[in-house]
């Protein structure tokens, strides 16, 4: 079986340079033909000889996904993709325009294990884990098909990133790489809903990146009842690994709150939020729940502001996230849900 080319970062393609025989410097030059200049094809490696062309040819192939759905929000210039895989399986990724730039939201596994029970990515099970080139690729698609430049990326697509760990950080590494897109990893945001080891692994890379914590519940009885997750790490063991990160990489961190009426959302719920993060370095993010048609839940808008103003008070850095492609349920997940059924 020919392998995945587009998966290696730079120092892998070295080794393989090595293993088949080639000098350490082609590496590089292929590295910016897939990277910088996405050729789709070997034969475009105009500086690559005809035979070591041929012989990568023999070898490997170059990654490509498709685009199956387009959506465009007309609100808000907001652009919703459904690409196929290889293997027929489909991920989405949604282009969001900020003054500040254009931000891609990708994905990171086909499905998601973590069952969280107000999410449209976990219903449908958990097929596998996405591979460097097709979590790169929905930022090279996306890129290619819009015209835009990607000025920041937030993994915060379908999956649970830190469960794909090992894939994520190649691509973290690949998107930051000088001889590639060469994103400053502070232009990336990576969120998960608390794989605590894998927090601890995370902050040894020392990555500029920004940490989002899917917290969405003050304490642990309400936290497992809609993360199970939580079961598994509960909220103080959680709360320690995200100093830990904070200490180790001098970032802050961002905590997101989905805030669903009668569910998380009393005054008593933010109070117990203040206790909880008083003190430490970091910013609350609230989301109005997106409606999902599994659950009947939603959010109403004088408890969340409500909400927001007693945090505010309470000493906790708040922002409500401004909601973009409301006309396309640009939401994770629910498009590829639509798609399979
Ligand atoms: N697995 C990762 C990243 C994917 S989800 C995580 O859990 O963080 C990205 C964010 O959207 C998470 O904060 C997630 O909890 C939130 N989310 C999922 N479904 C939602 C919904 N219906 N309404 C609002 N936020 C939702």
């Amino acid at each position: 079986m020919k392998k995945d080319i587009l998966s290696y970062d730079l120092d892998e393609l070295c080794s393989e340079m090595d293993l088949i025989g080639e000098k350490k410097f082609r590496a590089k030059q292929i590295y910016e033909w897939l990277h910088i200049k996405n050729v789709h094809n070997f034969s475009s490696m105009s500086n690559i000889p005809l035979s070591l062309r041929t012989k990568l040819d023999e070898i490997y192939y170059i990654n490509c996904i498709k685009i199956v759905r387009r959506l465009e929000s007309s609100i808000d210039n907001t652009v919703k993709y459904l690409y196929e895989l290889q293997d027929g399986n489909h991920i989405e990724s949604v282009l969001m325009e900020y003054k500040h730039g254009n931000s891609l939201c990708v994905s990171t596994q086909v499905g998601c294990k973590m069952g969280c029970n107000f999410c449209a990515s976990t219903i449908a099970g958990f097929k596998r884990n996405l591979t460097a080139s097709e979590i790169l690729l929905q930022v090279y698609t996306a890129e290619e098909e819009s015209g835009r430049h990607i000025d920041s990326i937030v993994l915060m697509g379908i999956g649970e990133p830190l469960d794909n760990f090992d894939n994520v950080v190649r691509f973290l590494k690949m998107i930051s790489c000088e001889t590639g897109k060469n994103l400053s990893l502070r232009h990336v945001s990576l969120s998960t809903c608390g794989l605590v080891d894998r927090i601890y692994d995370l902050a040894e890379y020392r990555f500029g990146l920004t940490l989002s914590i899917s917290l969405h519940a003050p304490d642990d009885r309400k936290r497992s009842s809609i993360m199970p997750i939580n079961n598994r790490y509960n909220i103080s063991e959680l709360i320690k690994a995200c100093k830990d990160y904070i200490s180790v990489t001098g970032r802050r961190i961002s905590f997101e709150y989905a805030v669903i009426h009668g569910v998380n959302d009393t005054p008593s719920d933010a109070e117990k939020l203040i206790r909880l993060l008083k003190g430490i370095n970091c910013h609350v993010n609230l989301i109005p729940v997106n409606e999902i048609k599994e659950r009947n839940y939603h959010s109403n808008r004088n408890s969340l502001n409500n909400f927001a103003a007693l945090l505010e008070k309470g000493g906790l850095n708040t922002t409500i996230r401004r909601t973009l492609g409301a006309d396309i349920d640009a939401a994770c997940g629910q498009l590829r849900r639509e798609y399979e059924i």
